[in-house]
């Protein structure tokens, strides 16, 4: 997703233009096109953003549609992810090429595969998340700064796992000081935090497609682009703070008392 022109109305109504473009791999010459459904997940996700940037309703144009922080950008588009999988979808548009819906076994086992080997990806992912933190902590870097050395030393701190390596060593660590990241890589997480929580106002209320809740969705967080501070923006469609329980639930991961009693 980009966009050619933002939302805004200083001077004028300005209408936002914005565009998806997906490079899908093409098929065998005669063959129909089919999407995998890495690629039907990313088409929801680019489509999240267009809707972050279609429907920003604000009057600066600094303050429009995904105008807002890295983890604000990408967690609305992963609440989009979210309907790809449910049932009016998947009836309607997960059909093959003689229009037959995708087969009810089949969307279980996606549904089961959801938690695959996320305890390792988890701590590969954190690996590289808080090591990088430790780095942009740093207040003192000598000269003979050993990249390697501090890796080593933060990870045995750490107790990482030995059959876990970081998603991304340092040394080739491209997120670490390239412009808008700075000590932003946990962002991903966070956005996963505030993505399952959030999706969970829609499936609390029984309906995926809840209209009260979708309102409140656009009201904070689609249409409001950068107007209110992102925990202000999260409270007001939600109700409260996010909670790290439907993020854990979602991975698979046992949920503590301690955890489920939140904050
Ligand atoms: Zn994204």
């Amino acid at each position: 997703m980009n966009s050619w022109r933002d939302q805004h109305r200083l001077g004028g109504e300005v209408l936002p233009i914005v565009y998806n473009c997906l490079n899908y791999s093409p098929s065998a010459p005669g063959q129909p096109t089919l999407l995998t459904w890495d690629d039907a997940t990313t088409l929801f996700h680019e489509f999240g953003h267009s809707m972050h940037g279609l429907l920003s309703n604000v009057t600066y144009p600094t303050l429009s549609g995904t105008n807002v922080a890295r983890d604000f950008v990408e967690f609305p588009s992963q609440v989009y992810e979210h309907w790809l999988s449910t049932d009016p979808i998947l009836t309607r548009y997960a059909v093959n090429a003689q229009g037959q819906a995708i087969p009810r076994d089949l969307v279980e086992r996606i549904r089961r595969a959801d938690t695959f080997n996320q305890g390792w990806s988890t701590v590969e992912f954190l690996a590289s998340g808080i090591v990088e933190m430790d780095l942009a902590l740093l207040t003192n870097v000598p000269a003979d700064f050993d990249m390697n050395a501090f890796e080593r030393d933060r990870l045995a701190a750490l107790d990482m796992p030995r059959e876990i390596i970081m998603r991304h060593r340092l040394p080739h660590f491209g997120h670490v000081f390239t412009n808008d990241y700075s000590a932003g890589y946990y962002g991903y997480l966070w956005a996963e935090v505030l993505e399952e929580d959030a999706y969970g106002a829609f499936t609390e209320t029984g309906n995926p497609f809840d209209p009260a809740t979708a309102q409140r969705f656009c009201d904070f967080i689609f249409c409001s682009g950068n107007l209110r501070t992102p925990m202000e923006s999260f409270v007001g469609f939600r109700g409260r703070e996010p909670r790290e329980e439907p993020l854990l639930r979602s991975r698979g991961f046992p949920v503590t008392t301690q955890a489920a009693g939140g904050r």
